[in-house]
C-alpha cells in the first residue's frame, strides 16, 4: 500500500496534523494522539495477566471502537517486544 500524503508527511513530521479520511495510517495516527490511547497504554502496561490484558482490551473495544483497541492492542506487542529485547 502507497503511503498517502499525509502519512508521507508524517513520517518526517511525526507532529503533522494532516489526515486523510479512509487512509489506515491517518486512522490509526489519529487514534495515537487521542486523549484516551496514553491512558489506555499505561493501564495495559500496569496489568500483569495477559487474560485481564485481553479483557481491558476488549471492553476498550466495545466502548470506543475498533480502531483504538486494534492501535492498543499493536502498540502494547511492539512495547512488550523492545521490552524482552532490552532484557535479553
Ligand atoms: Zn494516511
Amino acid at each position: 500500500m502507497t503511503p498517502c500524503p499525509a502519512c508521507e508527511t508524517a513520517a518526517v513530521n511525526p507532529i503533522t496534523g494532516m489526515y486523510y479520511a479512509g487512509c489506515s495510517g491517518c486512522e490509526m495516527r489519529a487514534a495515537r494522539q487521542s486523549p484516551s490511547y496514553h491512558a489506555h497504554m499505561n493501564n495495559l502496561k500496569r496489568t500483569p495477566g495477559s487474560a485481564d490484558r485481553r479483557a481491558y482490551v476488549e471492553a476498550v473495544e466495545r466502548k470506543e471502537g475498533e480502531l483504538i483497541a486494534s492501535v492498543i492492542r499493536k502498540d502494547y506487542a511492539a512495547w512488550w517486544e523492545e521490552r524482552k529485547a532490552v532484557k535479553a
